[in-house]
């Protein structure tokens, strides 16, 4: 039995080097000896071992296999035929030894039977068997027949003697595990080391209490790890993975709600019923809330209620009306006596959010401040000097929220738009701007849509709300690939468009690697579409390389109808909002992931004209079409963005917010959906029954949590 300390400290103290030979003494040392340690493992197969990552036998225990090989079939020894392996099962005979032609070889030949008939089977340089041999065993063989000088013979590859105490797993007859191998890293050079690792397995703590082992009928974890490399059923290896993923997940959920309710244990200022500047705000409005709006200001309340600060993220497609719920949240604070920002993740955005708070909140009268890097100095030093005052102020913002050192001293309620856009620390940092112990209440938003196992692993953390519900009337955008023959005449398309007052985007093909490029790009884009298609049009540039004062100057002349046409890169990706535009032309669309086209795709479709998303497909990737033709057909931003998780993987979706995905060693949130609501049902149960995780069950599933997904949290915390 080993003994773990149990919630006495969160980090492990660094295990004591180990000797290069003997056995290591310290309970959990042999997980973490590095893989020569193992009988058979050398220094070169350990540096192969490395390439695939795996360093110690825990890593190499936790590499578990993608499928297993059915074992041969049985022969019997009549039917043996020359060259194919074959496996015999076999009592072994008389043995002889006898010296081969060769200087030193010495050769066993037993003869062997089954009830069909018998063989002499040869072995090489083995004459230690014949003492094995001299009981006359049960044995079972893989090998192959040769007739050479016309004399039959049963070459032994690998033999077992039936019921030899020896015989552990990965016999002849097991199913045998397959794992990801290289040119460099053979597939036998990995079954050979895990079955050397296999009995150090007995070291690993189980973190899962019995109760949920026996409720799953989950094995134990050693026997899980090498039920799940050398299992005796198909059926058992299944279940071991099952029971390591689970196990894997319960720890990342536990992580994340322990970090969760670290959060919880700072107090925040409740903020109370809404008050008179809510109401009117509501009351003005010019349109009524649809039920997902309402029900999500109403889960903001009951937040915005407590003592304890808000963690919520809302997520809406595009066009969903999440601003208003936005605006409602920052109202609570003014409400309330205190402050509040909106922070957007680039100055285009945060302009346009400024714009619409004015305008929504006129009615009210509401001043709102606007905090920008590219602000004249003496701007930004009055508006730090007025929400220095602490006095009830709504202020927009970038990053130069955090940047400069501002200081809201009664900051209650902030919101982050297209929160993932930020690193975790940006955003964290702002939650320290207020100047005594409370933090402030915090809403996310985000336009991309995410799958709930993204939400439950990436967001973990926080609670979800989502507006699920389109305000009435919207129309969707018709969405139509143009392959490279019909350009000419969906250029023209275009211009009819433009000609009867309609506006335009134009989006440049992605250049991931390099935004040089991509604005290089832009350029050159701009310039042939000015000089050829749209000449004679009023066409801008937009991207992230001209200086803010171009920018907003481009934008601007959009918005107010001056310009026709944007050309633009991404940046227009995210929250701009110009409703006589009713046209979206995306160059080199395959390029796209889908959930970046629908982002595009809803900067259009947002005013009373029928709107157009056209995906232009260059010559280099028809092959993306089946994808496009997909995209065109389905206009709900969460199943593309489903979709896209099933196309191009987890990180590719969120890889701004890395947490604990890359972690995963097991699990595979693609496949493990149920694992993952059953890990994440359990995890809230036990901090519901057990808070502080006290409980010695819990306590040490705690402590295995904390060790195993350490940098995630470590990640979240950097604040
Ligand atoms: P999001 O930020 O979620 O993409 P917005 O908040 O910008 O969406 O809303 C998109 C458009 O829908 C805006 O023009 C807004 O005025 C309008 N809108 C929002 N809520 C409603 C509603 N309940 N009824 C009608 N129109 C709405
Ligand atoms: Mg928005």
């Amino acid at each position: 039995m080993i003994h773990y300390p149990l919630g006495t400290s969160a980090t492990r103290e660094p295990l004591p080097p180990l000797p290069r030979a003997g056995l290591p003494k310290c309970p959990g040392a042999a997980l973490q000896a590095p893989l020569d340690s193992l009988h058979g493992i050398g220094s070169t197969r350990a540096a192969r071992l490395h390439c695939l990552g795996l360093d110690t036998v825990e890593d190499l225990l936790l590499y578990l296999p993608f499928r297993h090989e059915t074992p041969a079939r049985l022969s019997r020894v009549s039917e043996l035929k020359e060259g194919a392996v074959c496996t015999i099962q076999v009592r072994v005979g008389p043995c002889s030894i006898r010296h081969g032609r060769r200087r030193g070889l010495r050769i066993l030949e037993a003869l062997v039977a089954d009830d069909s008939g018998s063989i002499v089977a040869v072995w090489y340089n083995q004459e230690y068997l014949r003492e094995a041999f001299a009981g006359r065993p049960e044995v079972l063989v893989r090998g192959r027949m040769s007739f050479r000088n016309r004399t039959p013979r049963f070459i032994v590859q690998r033999h077992e003697i039936i019921g030899h105490k020896e015989s552990g797993p990965g016999g002849i007859l097991a199913l045998t595990p397959v794992y990801p191998a290289t040119a460099d890293v053979s597939l036998r050079l990995i079954q050979a080391a895990v079955r050397s690792a296999l009995p150090v397995a007995r070291d690993f703590v189980d973190p899962l209490p019995a109760r949920l082992l026996a409720a799953r009928s989950y094995p134990g974890k050693a026997e899980a790890i090498a039920c799940a490399h050398f299992p005796a059923t198909e059926s058992s290896a299944v279940r071991a993975r099952k029971r390591l993923a689970f196990e894997e997940l319960l720890l990342l959920q536990v992580a994340l709600l322990e970090r969760r309710r670290a959060q919880k244990v700072h107090p925040a200022v409740g903020l109370g019923s809404p008050g008179p500047l809510c109401h009117a705000f509501l009351k003005e409005l010019p349109y009524r809330p649809t039920g997902a709006q309402e029900r999500v200001m109403a889960e903001i309340d009951s937040d915005l209620r407590a003592h304890t600060p808000m963690l919520r993220l809302l997520q809406g497609d595009v066009g969903s009306g999440k601003t208003l719920v936005a605006v409602y949240a920052l109202l609570r604070a003014l409400d309330a006596g205190g402050q509040g920002v909106l922070m957007a993740p680039t100055e285009i955005l945060a302009d346009q959010h400024a714009e619409r708070l004015r305008e929504a909140l006129e009615s009210v009268g509401v001043e709102i401040l606007t905090l920008k890097g590219s602000l004249p100095v003496g701007h930004k030093r009055r508006v730090k000097r007025i929400l220095g005052r602490g006095h009830p102020a709504l202020v927009v913002g970038t990053h130069a929220l955090i940047q400069e050192d501002v200081s809201i001293p009664n900051l209650r309620v902030v919101v982050i738009d297209e929160q993932h856009r930020f690193g975790v620390g940006q955003r964290d940092a702002l939650l320290m701007t207020a100047e005594n112990e409370s933090r402030p209440h915090v809403l996310h938003m985000t336009a991309t849509p995410i799958p709930r196992t993204l939400s439950l692993t990436v967001y973990g953390d926080l609670d979800v709300s989502v507006i699920d519900e389109m305000p009435p009337g919207r129309r969707p955008v018709k969405t139509k690939c143009v392959r490279p023959e019909q350009e000419g005449r969906a250029w023209r398309l275009l211009r009819r468009r433009l000609d009867e007052g309609g506006q335009a985007y134009v989006v440049c093909p992605l250049i991931e690697e390099s935004p040089a490029l991509q604005s290089a790009a832009a350029t050159s884009t701009y310039e042939a579409l000015s000089a050829g298609e749209l000449s004679g049009y009023a066409v801008r540039l937009l991207h992230g390389r001209m200086p803010p004062a171009e920018k907003r100057d481009a934008m601007q002349a959009f918005a107010q109808g001056r310009v026709q046409v944007l050309v633009s890169t991404t940046v227009i990706e995210v929250g701009v909002d110009v409703a006589n535009a009713s046209v979206m032309v995306i160059l080199g669309a395959g390029r796209f992931g889908l959930s970046q086209l629908h982002q595009l795709r809803g900067r259009v479709g947002r005013g009373q004209d029928e709107s157009m998303c056209l995906l232009m497909v260059g010559a280099n990737d028809l092959e993306s079409g089946d994808r496009l033709a997909l995209f065109a057909r389905n206009p709900d931003g969460f199943q593309l963005a489903e979709l896209d998780l099933a196309a191009r993987g987890e990180g590719q979706l969120f890889g701004e917010r890395q947490t604990g995905l890359g972690d995963l060693k097991i699990a595979r949130l693609r496949t493990d959906r149920e694992l993952l609501e059953d890990a994440r049902r359990e995890a809230l149960h036990m901090f519901e029954a057990d808070p502080g995780l006290l409980r010695p069950d819990h306590a040490l599933l705690a402590w295995c949590a904390a060790q195993r997904f350490a940098g995630v949290v470590e990640r979240l915390e950097r604040a």
